[in-house]
């Protein structure tokens, strides 16, 4: 019945999406219901987006006053909440300078120009990319070029030129790859789409080294990882390696659709000036409202804080899950951003997962992705738990 329902929905939608046979309608707290009335516990979070859950009465009366005033000035003019959510985020990112943007995808693409520019400006030369292979960036032309999936980028060839993969977590070939081109190297320190792999501290060090060596950029993706997921406000900040240019998305606006690329002093005085890059949405004050709002949020209830603790409880549950099942042979990652590496398909598992009301993603190398809003506590782990295992 639902599955029909969708079908005859999705009638002039262009397939794109082989989307998984629920349709949703509304949530509370950490759980969504469906059409039909059944509950889901939510451990996908809109792949990493609604960090503080639904219905946060405090976020949504602050989205509904903004609604009524105004929602959209065009960047031909100032809005204070544009000028707080750039002071706010800066702050929490412990970057200097913020672009904001609608999506992850084009704060990629921004912080593509941002280092081309600055390169432009000091007359380096330098142009190519060092990408990491099983990364993800988005699915615009600039961000699928520096994307490690051949089959995302293929059909769409010829991309950017100049891009050159790098083994994840293997500094020697980067090292092999950099030469008097090289402009920036781009990285997540937590992979996500490519199956929950995070960087080794040598290995962000080591890229650092390289960068501050040659006058090449160093650009962290953190659209998934960053904004507390893995216990810190942002990974890179429990690294204590700080990018030049740094990108974010998903979380930072709680489903509003925002994102922001950020960069330091010394790069900004060499990069991006009036006139080299622009939106027309982006920044606008609704989506700045939902970022100042969400920041604040995140303070006042020591989110991050949480995340650390209930993370811990996560990946004990996890080990012990893994242990108990033949069918996961792994657990990885950090916070709350994990995932139990499987044998068994995950559309199987999922398939399951959904008849027990429980909502999870895919990722590379069939991997249950648990990415749930920030706001979980230990008692929803258990719940998620008791589920996993049944759908296993
Ligand atoms: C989701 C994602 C993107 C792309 O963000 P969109 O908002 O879908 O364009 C970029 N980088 C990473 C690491 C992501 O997870």
């Amino acid at each position: 019945m639902v599955n029909e329902k969708i079908q005859k929905g999705e009638e002039h939608l262009l397939h794109i999406y082989n989307r998984f046979p629920v349709a949703l309608d509304h949530g509370e707290g950490v759980y969504l219901y469906d059409t039909e009335g059944k509950e889901y516990l939510d451990f996908a979070a809109g792949i990493g987006v609604t960090g503080l859950g639904y219905h946060n009465k405090e976020l949504n009366d602050a989205l509904k006053g903004q609604i009524d005033r105004l929602c959209h000035t065009s960047n031909l003019y100032y809005h204070e909440n544009c000028g707080k959510a750039a002071k706010a985020l800066a702050r929490a990112s412990g970057m200097d300078k913020v672009f904001f943007t609608n999506s992850g995808a084009e704060a990629i693409e921004g912080a593509l120009k941002a280092a081309r520019k600055y390169a432009w400006t000091k007359k380096s030369g330098r142009y190519e990319w060092i990408a990491m292979e099983h990364s993800f960036h988005g699915r615009t032309a600039g961000a699928v070029s520096v994307t490690g999936h051949a089959e995302y980028r293929e059909p769409f060839e010829p991309l950017l030129p100049g891009v050159h993969f790098a083994k994840y977590n293997d500094l020697d070939s980067v090292k092999a790859l950099v030469n008097e081109k090289t402009c920036g190297i781009i990285l997540e320190p937590l992979q996500g789409e490519g199956g929950i792999h995070p960087a080794d501290p040598e290995f962000m060090e080591g890229i650092r080294k390289i960068c501050d060596g040659n006058d090449i950029l160093m650009i962290c993706d953190e659209v998934q990882c960053g904004m507390g997921r893995t216990g810190s406000m942002f990974a890179w900040q429990s690294y204590g390696v700080r990018p030049d240019i740094l990108t974010m998305a998903k979380a930072i606006g709680n489903g509003i659709p925002v994102g922001a690329f950020a960069m330091t002093d010394d790069v900004s005085k060499f990069s991006l000036k009036p006139g080299d890059h622009g939106t027309t949405y982006g920044g606008n004050p609704l989506a700045c409202m939902a970022v100042l709002k969400v920041l604040e949020i995140f303070e006042k209830e020591q989110i991050v804080e949480h995340v650390k603790k209930v993370g811990k409880y996560l990946s004990r549950r996890l080990e012990e899950l893994a242990d108990k099942k033949d069918c996961v042979t792994g657990r990885r990652g950090t916070g709350l951003m994990q995932g139990l590496a499987v044998t068994k398909p995950f559309a199987q598992i999922n398939q399951r997962a959904l008849e027990e009301g429980l909502l999870i993603i895919p990722a590379e190398g069939n991997v249950v992705r648990l990415l749930p809003p920030l706001i979980i506590e230990e008692k929803h782990v258990d719940e998620m738990i008791q589920k996993l295992d049944k759908a296993l």
